[in-house]
């Protein structure tokens, strides 16, 4: 059912606690944790508790929890003192995604430079 845990996903398993992450927030609906990979000196992942595949198919299917990734995001970079961040939902493995449930990376520290690749 839409929103419910998946067994083969790996957000979930970190939702729920059986994959270790860093996390730095938890709120009713998000979580936002450090990524294994980091693309820049900070590189967190917001991510909702409920499990939908991508930021789009979040927000049609639960507004509340998208709402509250945006929420989150604000609060994990006033946190991590960025003035200057990046916000990306990669969708669609043409686009870079890898993990198919839906999340923001939060990229700051250093400069962005714009197109991104
Ligand atoms: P995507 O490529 O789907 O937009 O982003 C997935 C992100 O998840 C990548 O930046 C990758 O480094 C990160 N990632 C993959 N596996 C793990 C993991 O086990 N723990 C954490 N913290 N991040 C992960």
């Amino acid at each position: 059912m839409a929103g419910e845990p998946q067994d083969d996903c790996l957000f979930c398993k970190i939702v729920a606690g059986h994959v270790p992450a860093t996390i730095v927030r938890e709120t009713d609906t998000t979580v936002a944790f450090r990524d294994i990979n980091p693309q820049a000196p900070t590189h967190i992942l917001v991510i909702p508790k409920v499990h939908y595949p991508d930021a789009a198919s979040l927000g049609a299917g639960d507004p509340r929890s998208a709402a509250d990734v945006l929420r989150t995001i604000g609060e994990v970079a006033e946190e991590e003192k960025l003035e200057s961040y990046r916000t990306v939902f990669n969708t669609g493995s043409g686009a870079g995604q890898t993990v198919f449930h839906a999340h923001a990376h939060v990229l700051g520290g250093r400069g962005l430079e714009w197109p991104p690749g």
